[in-house]
Formats: C-alpha cells, sequence, structure tokens
C-alpha cells in the first residue's frame, strides 16, 4: 500500500512544481459569447494546435498574447453564401469576421478542380455546392456560358434530364457541399425536374440551397417546398429580402408554416436593400418591354465598376457588354430589419466577386453592418442573438452533410479556433453603393483553425489557415 501511494504523491509533487502549461496563442481577458452555449463571461481563451484547448477564469501563459479586453471573443462567422472567393474577397471578408466562404447559391461547375486551385492557400475555409444552373448547360450544350445561356430558358428533355441528374450525383460523389439552384436565373426548370434533382440531393443528405423565381405570389416558394416534400430533401431560401422583397412577411409565415408541417427549411438575408446581379443575365430580358423600367427607374441602376448611374442608352450598351450592376432598392429598410432580427433567418452576405477592387458593399461590411447598425444604433436584435445568425445557425445548416462542421461556429474547448474578436462600441460596416470597398471596423484579431489572420486589425500577408469544408 505504500508503495503504491508513494509514486502518486511524487506525481502530484511534480505537477505541482512544473512550470503551467504554455499554450500556442491566448486571448486575455475578452468577453467570450457563444450562442451554441449561452457562454457570456470574461475568459482567456488558450490555443492550441489550431483547436480550442482552454476556456480559463484564471491566468494561462501563451507563446503569443492577444489582448481582448474590452472587446467580444466570438466564433469565426460562417457565410452560406459568398460568391466571391478569390484573394481579395477573403481579405475583404476577413475583415468583416468572416471566418469560413461557402458559395452555396449559384455553385460551382466542377467541384474536385474547384478545390485543388485553393487547397493550402486561402485565408479562410472555403466550399461550394455543385451548381445546378451551370450543369444544366453542360447537359443540354455541352459546355457552360454561365447564367445567360438561352438554354436555360427551356424545359429539358428526358435525355438531358436523366445527363443532369449524372452529373449531379457525380459532383456530391466528389465531396460537393449541397446543391446550388437560381431559379430565376433558369426559368426552364419544371416541377418535374425540380423533384427530380432535389431526390438527388436528398441521397447525399445535401440541402437545396435556392434563389427562387421571381413573382412574389408564393407560387415561387410553393413550388419548391413541393419538391422538398416529395423528395425528402432539406431546403435553404437565399436572401430572403430580395427573393420576397415586400412580401418578406407573408414568405416567413409560409416557411414557418412548412417547418410545422415537418419541412426542413431555412432560410437567410443580407442587411441592404438593393441587390446586385449581372447585366445580361435573363432577369432583364424583358426590360424594353415590361413598364417598371421607366427612365427613372433606369437610373436607379448604378454599374459597380464605375459607381454611375445608368440610362435607357448605357443600360443597353452594358447588357450587350455584361457586368456587374446594384439594382434598384426593392423594398423599405423597415422589411431589411425586421427580416434581419427574425428568429428563423441566418445572416449571409450574398458578396460578389470583388472586380477592379470593387463590389456591391455587401461584399464587405454584411456581418459589421448587422453588429454596429442593427445591434448597437437600432437594437434590432441583441448581440447574442446576432451572433447565432452568423455562427451556430449557418454551422449547423451544413454539418448533416459535412460532420466536420460539427467543430466550427462553437467556442468551446476541442473546436477549431475559429475566432473574432471585436469591439462592440465601434464595429462598423464603412462601404457605400458608390465606394463600395472599404474594408470594416472594429475587429482586432481573427483566427482561422488557430492560424492568426488579422492581428491589431491588420491583415496577416500570406495567412493561409483555411481549410477544405467538403464533404468527404
Ligand atoms: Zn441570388
Amino acid at each position: 500500500m505504500r508503495t503504491a501511494l508513494l509514486p502518486l504523491a511524487l506525481l502530484a509533487l511534480l505537477a505541482a512544481s512544473a512550470p503551467a502549461q504554455t499554450y500556442d496563442i491566448v486571448i486575455r481577458g475578452g468577453r467570450v459569447m457563444d450562442p451554441a452555449t449561452g457562454l457570456d463571461k470574461v475568459l482567456n481563451v488558450g490555443v492550441d494546435g489550431g483547436e480550442i484547448a482552454v476556456l480559463a477564469d484564471y491566468d494561462i501563459e501563451g507563446r503569443t498574447v492577444l489582448e481582448a479586453s474590452g472587446r467580444v471573443v466570438a466564433p469565426g462567422f460562417i457565410d452560406l453564401h459568398e460568391h466571391g472567393q478569390s484573394p481579395a474577397n477573403y481579405r475583404a471578408q476577413i475583415h468583416d469576421g468572416v471566418t469560413t466562404a461557402l458559395e452555396l447559391e449559384i455553385g460551382v461547375e466542377d467541384i474536385p478542380s474547384w478545390y485543388a486551385e485553393r487547397e493550402g492557400k486561402a485565408p479562410v475555409n472555403y466550399g461550394a455546392s455543385i451548381s445546378h444552373p451551370y450543369s444544366r448547360n453542360i447537359a443540354e450544350i455541352g459546355k457552360n456560358p454561365g447564367l445567360e445561356g438561352e438554354a436555360l430558358m427551356r424545359p429539358l428533355t428526358e435525355d438531358e434530364l436523366v445527363k443532369l441528374e449524372r452529373r449531379i450525383a457525380m459532383q456530391l460523389g466528389e465531396g460537393a457541399v449541397a446543391v446550388g439552384f437560381g431559379i430565376a436565373y433558369t426559368p426552364g426548370v419544371t416541377q418535374q425536374e425540380l423533384n427530380r434533382i432535389f431526390t438527388k440531393a436528398a441521397g447525399y443528405n445535401a440541402v437545396c440551397h435556392v434563389h427562387m423565381r421571381g413573382g412574389y405570389n408564393l407560387e415561387n416558394l410553393n413550388e419548391l417546398l413541393a419538391a422538398a416534400e416529395a423528395s425528402g430533401a432539406s431546403l435553404h431560401i437565399v436572401h430572403i429580402n430580395s427573393s420576397a422583397k415586400k412580401e418578406a412577411a407573408k414568405y416567413l409565415e409560409a416557411i414557418e408554416a412548412a417547418r410545422k408541417r415537418g419541412i426542413d427549411v431555412t432560410t437567410e438575408c443580407y442587411p441592404y436593400n438593393q441587390g446586385s446581379t449581372l447585366i445580361q443575365s435573363h432577369l432583364f430580358d424583358d426590360w424594353e418591354t415590361n413598364p417598371l423600367y421607366t427612365d427613372k427607374y433606369i437610373n436607379e441602376f448604378i454599374w459597380v465598376e464605375t459607381g454611375e448611374r445608368l440610362n435607357r442608352k448605357t443600360f443597353a450598351e452594358k447588357r450587350k457588354i455584361g457586368g456587374t450592376i446594384i439594382t434598384p432598392p426593392g423594398y423599405s429598410m423597415e422589411t431589411v430589419e425586421m427580416l434581419v432580427a427574425h428568429p428563423l433567418t441566418m445572416i449571409a452576405s450574398d458578396g460578389m466577386w470583388i472586380d477592379q477592387g470593387r463590389a456591391h458593399p455587401r461584399t464587405y461590411g454584411t456581418y459589421s453592418r448587422i453588429l454596429g447598425h442593427y445591434v448597437r444604433e437600432r437594437k434590432a436584435l441583441t448581440l447574442m442573438e446576432a451572433l447565432k445568425k452568423m455562427t451556430i445557425m449557418p454551422a449547423e445548416r451544413v454539418a448533416g452533410r459535412v460532420p466536420s462542421m460539427r467543430k466550427k461556429g462553437r467556442v468551446e474547448p476541442g473546436m477549431d479556433a475559429d475566432l473574432v474578436v471585436f469591439d462592440p462600441n465601434t464595429v462598423i460596416d464603412k462601404g457605400t453603393y458608390q465606394d463600395p470597398a472599404q474594408y470594416s471596423a472594429g475587429f482586432s484579431h481573427v483566427l482561422v483553425n488557430g492560424v492568426i489572420t488579422l492581428r491589431d486589425g491588420k491583415f496577416v500577408e500570406d495567412a493561409a489557415g483555411g481549410i477544405a469544408i467538403r464533404a468527404r
């Protein structure tokens, strides 16, 4: 008995005299907020090997110490809807607190090459859906001219539909995170096509992320709910703000009712009342005959490259060249505020490719605009509610298909160290429609899988902590 006790006593003595553990990084003295658990407390965060190692209410040592007193420490933001997937986009998003940028709406043409291009180079975690519109182009005409191809206007033949199903299944097999649809850009889609592609998605436990058809009369939502119900697929309605416009409240009610019926449907919004898209797309095919397009209305379109407002002549010219525009206000800022605050919505940016240094301001400032304008200035929702919409809600939406997402969107020991440190009193977006290319203010530090990517408000050149978010 004595011999058994001695080593234990010796061990205890050794532990007491050994130097305290030194973590790779310590984030010191911040208000740690974790919407997944409700934790809201001043703590020190120890990070080791890319993961959160400890949340401590006592002093801990770190090889690198980042000060966070007076600031909030939260999970890095997870953006389900980011088209821009370039180094310039990732850099802008890091300044806005985003640590995971997913292109799930329109998606990409080829999953393996898209991931290969980013491997080991991205400062944020990255992932994409397989694109229904691009795959549809390929099934019809053997190539992908993008969202403006004429083929997108007509229903598919049975032969083409089979080709499309095969292509989508093959790309899901390559690990696509979801299936991305832009029904507004592919008006030829039928209910039968939706049902069949949703069925493929359901077979891979992939969520269908959908930009609905225009119309604003619930038929566009009902065709998607019908496909979800018939196939058992999960459905995510993208940018409910721009897809429902003035009817947003009605759409939210319909989504809530569908959830009560057992359909797995979720939604997201971005905090602006003007959209951005490609001028050459099918959305504007009727611009010369549709009475909506008065001279005054056309003058509300902004050409992103220069910030100039368009007129009848330049609108026609730009349609021929092709490029990105800001669309006129389609609904009130009260509608935006209602959507941002509603418990059902997640926050997603719909960020556009930064082209010649410019893109819709949502590309730069979506998350800081929520935190600065809607939480602090408007008090439309609490800080914890806002963080929930940016972290655990989107993480859980993807985790069914990509289990590694269960380690993201949380501040808990064992979770990935995707962390943001910001000042809730100063965080704000800076970009405007005329001068959009301005980084958000108020973020001190951003970690991506334990890699310091923003330090004291400055982007760390060559940071490449991002990993592939991929289902395989
Ligand atoms: Zn869209």
